[in-house]
């Protein structure tokens, strides 16, 4: 390690001067306490350091140790059911040896050295591999298979490979490259700032089901794709982002809690381990990993925590898996971006925020994608981002909304009024929107039904319709509108109560499968034919309203998963009205 020497000290920022030969967005060790941080600025041989601990006691002359290597994450068995912090330093083990507080530079490794796992080879001896090929597997969970990959760049014949308990350190395998031959063990590192390699890059045509019906049927997000949800503080965006990482068909959630307030992190560390993964009952931290930083620790580690997250999401995407990563809340990483840029002495732009945070933001969510993956054998993953965005007073000009909204396919709009009149999820069907309904056509008409399209249609245009409906009737009174017009007002009452609430504490209706959504829709719109139809044919709309069978319809969210062909009966019935 060569030595430098701090000249400036100003809160997270550190200036050391004698860094030649250091690259941007290297690692270096501040002060005697071997505090963590990186190069974010290089002039000739002054560098800005950005420290991920806390930097009081530490002054001019102080060393900086430089290391030569950027700020990287340690990848390989162990990384599920970890929480780590911003800098990939497992939580749950400090706190066993140090207390609850984050002691100063300490080096603990992310991955635990001394624990075995069962290796199984999945290629054998004298074969050739190539960089992304699958080596071999490891049990990791119950819910998640660590596939062991060729390292990148690596091409060439297994030489030894062994099946067994082995710590991730211990080599499991040599191939012979260009002449040498390589010791391959379990564990990788990659540097966070870089996004992984793939062979190509698909568009995304499956959905992400995450069970929540105003999402999933009006505004799906695709896997491999990228939404945003901005909203006030106590709108739902935590209790959505837990429903999506509870629900969703992703075989891996990362949930970055990127420096919200520190109650609600602890909050998420005391509840996720409770959540079960609804398919199998087993806890949902078997396929999860969360990067959380407590409140005690600075804002330049919310930095670097959003890219710790994402590449610990990409790495499980490269084994093939459909990862799903949800960052709460990304204003507090700009926050950061917007410190550290004033430390700087940047030139300020939009609301004090730096001239690059659009680049930044966008560079973050363009990680998301469906991709195929390195390797001989065809094999796709993909990694779909969502992040929460908390503007003050839920203001959707903030520039941290609008970058995002420059690059996110979907825009969930959570709305404070619904949140205060309990309609949940709060997610504003006007305004919000997803480009991804063109993706997903052909997913929807192959699995449930091409009729499902054209009903979502008819859902949007009944509610539009009442929102010009209330309108006139606040100008002119209900009494100007026809007895047509007051049906609709009905059915899109109902489709709002019925359909798009969701009680997310409700053991039923906390979630609904694509199939059931499509049938709640069917019969919902089926009834508003048959009340149409009874309208013109002279019945009164008192009489219509009173029918029976609205009543059925209006459970229809608390019918079970596996009774879902009750559904049929109720069609028949409405069938008969006609
Ligand atoms: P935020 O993270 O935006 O500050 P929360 O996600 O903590 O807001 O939500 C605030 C409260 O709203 C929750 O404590 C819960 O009572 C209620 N809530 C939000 N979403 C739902 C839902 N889908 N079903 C029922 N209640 C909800």
């Amino acid at each position: 390690m060569k030595e430098a020497r701090i000249i400036k000290v100003a809160g997270p920022l550190v200036v050391a001067e004698g860094c030649l030969g250091a690259k941007m967005y290297d690692m270096v060790r501040v002060s005697q306490d071997r505090l963590i941080g990186e190069i974010i600025e290089l002039k000739r041989d002054l560098a800005s350091i950005q420290v991920y601990e806390e930097t009081a006691g530490i002054g001019p002359n102080d060393p900086v140790y430089l290391t030569g290597e950027p700020l990287s994450c340690e990848l390989g068995p162990g990384l599920i059911g970890s929480v780590y912090d911003g800098i990939q330093r497992p939580l749950d083990i400090l706190r066993l040896k140090y207390g609850d507080f984050v002691v100063k530079g300490i080096n603990l490794p992310a991955l635990d050295r001394q624990k075995t796992w069962y290796f199984k080879p999945k290629v054998s001896r004298n074969e050739l591999v190539e960089e992304g090929d699958i080596l071999g597997e490891v049990e990791e969970t119950a819910l998640v298979t660590h596939r062991v990959l060729v390292p990148l760049g690596i091409k060439g014949r297994v030489l030894e490979i062994y099946e067994g308990e082995f710590k991730i350190d211990d080599t499991v395998a040599k191939i012979e490259s260009e002449g040498k031959v390589l010791e391959i063990n379990m564990s990788r590192k990659w540097p966070v700032r870089k996004g992984r390699p793939v062979k190509e890059r698909l568009s995304p045509n499956e959905p992400l089901v995450t069970g929540q019906r105003v999402i999933d049927t009006l505004f799906p997000i695709a896997k491999g794709g990228s939404g945003c949800i901005p909203g006030p503080f106590g709108s739902g965006k935590t209790v959505f982002l837990h429903e999506v990482a509870k629900w969703s068909n992703a075989d891996i959630i990362v949930y970055c809690a990127c420096g919200e307030r520190g109650n609600e992190v602890a909050d998420l560390l005391l509840t996720l381990p409770e959540l079960k993964d609804p398919s199998t009952g087993r806890p949902l931290l078997e396929r999860t990993v969360v990067i959380a930083n407590t409140s005690n620790m600075p804002v330049a580690a919310r930095e670097a925590s959003v890219y710790t997250a994402i590449t610990i999401a990409e790495y499980f995407r490269d084994m093939g898996y459909a990862v799903a990563l949800m960052a709460d809340s990304t204003s507090r990483w700009a926050e950061a971006l917007r410190e550290i840029s004033g430390r700087l002495q940047e030139m300020p732009g939009e609301e004090g925020y730096p001239a690059y945070l659009s680049t930044r933001i966008a560079q973050f969510y363009e990680r998301a994608g469906k991709v195929v993956c390195l390797g001989k054998e065809k094999r796709l993953g993909s990694l779909t981002v969502m992040g929460a965005v908390s503007p003050p007073g839920g203001d959707l000009s903030c520039p941290v909304v609008q970058a995002t909204l420059r690059v996110v396919k979907v825009f969930w709009s959570l709305d404070d009024r619904l949140a205060s009149a309990r309609h949940f999820p709060a997610i504003n069907w006007l305004l919000s929107y997803s480009l991804y309904h063109q993706n997903l056509k052909e997913f929807i008409k192959k699995h449930i039904s091409e009729e499902f399209l054209s009903l979502k249609k008819e859902l949007m245009r009944i509610l539009e319709e009442e929102a010009e409906l209330l309108e006139i009737a606040r100008l002119v009174g209900i009494e100007s509108l026809s007895l047509q017009e007051r049906l609709l007002l009905e059915t899109a009452k109902s489709i709002r109560e019925d359909f798009l609430h969701q009680n997310a504490f409700h053991p039923i209706d906390t979630y609904s499968s694509l199939r059931k959504q499509y049938l709640m829709l069917k019969s919902l719109l089926m009834l508003h034919k048959v009340a149409s139809q009874l309208l013109d044919k002279g019945f009164s709309l008192k009489e219509v309203l009173e029918l029976p069978i609205r009543e059925k319809i209006f459970r229809l969210k608390y019918i079970p998963e596996d009774r879902l062909e009750e559904f049929k009966d109720l069609e028949e019935e409405l069938e008969k009205l006609l």
